[in-house]
């Protein structure tokens, strides 16, 4: 009980955007509070963890690092740009068009609503990465916003090489790691079958395939297969979620001392 008051005195009563009504979010923000998060994410085939994976993990990761960073949490983003793997069972892809033009009012609407710092953090690779860091660049010049977009598993391949001791792989060691430290039960172990279920990704220009044959891709050929110690997992959450919290102090604090 005494973490929950005292946290209270910290914050609003809820980080979350959705949760909080108008008059608590009018006394907030941007007095207080003038940073959001918004995690986005995608519905895609990740091996023998959720189909949500890449929604789930920014939407935790927010959740574990708001109070530290002094930020609302936006509703997630949860349908995005599958690309190659769409074709798995209970996987979509909303067109690139569409998705950018979504995704560009949900910007423009979190700038009318007086955030000075937008934060996206993004849970899924493919062509999506490409989009949000370009609308990135496009809506803070147009509404005098500073926005950082972090692709969380690129940036912290460090963790995953010191915790692993090895590059990583979508939905291999990383994610399925990550989710295994929300709830063991987001992994279906039994349904592991070994390095076989993997495909490595192509070096550029070699060869493609839709649907990609596999929805495990590791980076280097026998390495960054799904790897289901707890323990390790734990760590790497923890050490994920320190990097992207610093990353966003970091910054913050630069855009501030530049006078931007
Ligand atoms: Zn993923």
């Amino acid at each position: 009980m005494a973490t929950k008051t005292s946290r209270r005195k910290l914050g609003p009563a809820t980080r979350e955007m959705e949760r909080i009504n108008w008059l608590e979010f009018r006394e907030w923000v941007p007095a207080k509070i003038d940073t959001v998060l918004l995690p986005l994410g995608t519905m895609e085939a990740h091996g023998v963890t959720a189909n949500g994976t890449d929604i789930i993990i920014p939407l935790t990761m927010a959740r574990e690092i708001a109070s530290r960073v002094n930020a609302m949490i936006a509703p997630v983003v949860p349908y995005g740009f599958t690309g190659s793997l769409d074709a798995f069972p209970g996987n979509f892809t909303i067109p690139e068009n569409v998705y950018r033009e979504y995704v560009r009012a949900v910007l423009t609407g979190l700038a009318r609503n007086k955030f000075k710092n937008i934060v996206m953090l993004n849970g899924h690779g493919a062509g999506q990465t490409a989009v949000l860091m370009a609308l990135g660049q496009e809506i803070g010049r147009e509404t005098n916003t500073r926005v950082l977009t972090v692709n969380w598993w690129s940036y912290c391949s460090d963790v995953c090489r010191e915790v692993f001791g090895e590059d990583g792989g979508h939905a291999g060691n990383t994610e399925t790691a990550y989710m295994l430290a929300i709830d063991p039960e987001l992994v279906q172990r039994k349904h592991y079958t070994g390095p076989k279920m993997a495909t490595a990704i192509p070096v550029p220009n070699t060869w493609n395939a839709y649907p990609f044959p596999s929805s495990i891709l590791v980076y280097k050929e026998g390495e960054g297969y799904p790897n289901f110690d707890l323990a390790k997992a734990r760590s790497y959450f923890k050490q994920v979620n320190d990097k992207v919290a610093l990353l966003i102090e970091d910054t913050i604090q630069k855009w501030d001392m530049a006078g931007l």
